[in-house]
């Protein structure tokens, strides 16, 4: 059986006979990597995959609340590169900071107002 190149890790590797169209090697973060790219995909394409994972993620939020608090606390870089990323994504008019940000114009109308 031929030699191929990994997508993930680019080193050469062999394709398990069962599975002639194999693209990632068998290392564990090459799997990884190729599970992720399955499930943007599928995230992309699938409404109803994305809708479920979202739901799943929401209900294991609530199962774990404490969770990110904990993470946060017990990663430091995680939080000073988070803010650096949300500063960069401030300024933009599509930035994830406020997506449910509306503008709003608001027109006075006094019309029978008995006080002035
Ligand atoms: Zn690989």
């Amino acid at each position: 059986m031929e030699f191929r190149q990994c997508e993930a890790c680019r080193q050469p590797f062999r394709p398990r006979p069962r599975n002639p169209d194999q693209c990632f090697c068998s290392a564990a973060a090459c799997q990884r990597e190729r599970r992720r790219r399955w499930q943007a995909a599928k995230r992309q394409s699938d409404p109803d995959y994305r809708e479920n994972q979202k739901r799943a993620q929401k209900a294991w939020a609530e199962r774990h609340p404490d969770y990110w608090r904990t993470y946060r606390d017990q990663h430091p870089e995680y939080v000073a590169r988070n803010r650096a990323r949300q500063r960069e994504r401030a300024p933009a008019p599509t930035g994830v900071a406020k997506m449910d940000a509306w503008m709003v114009e608001i027109t006075v109308i006094s019309a029978g107002c008995a006080s002035p």
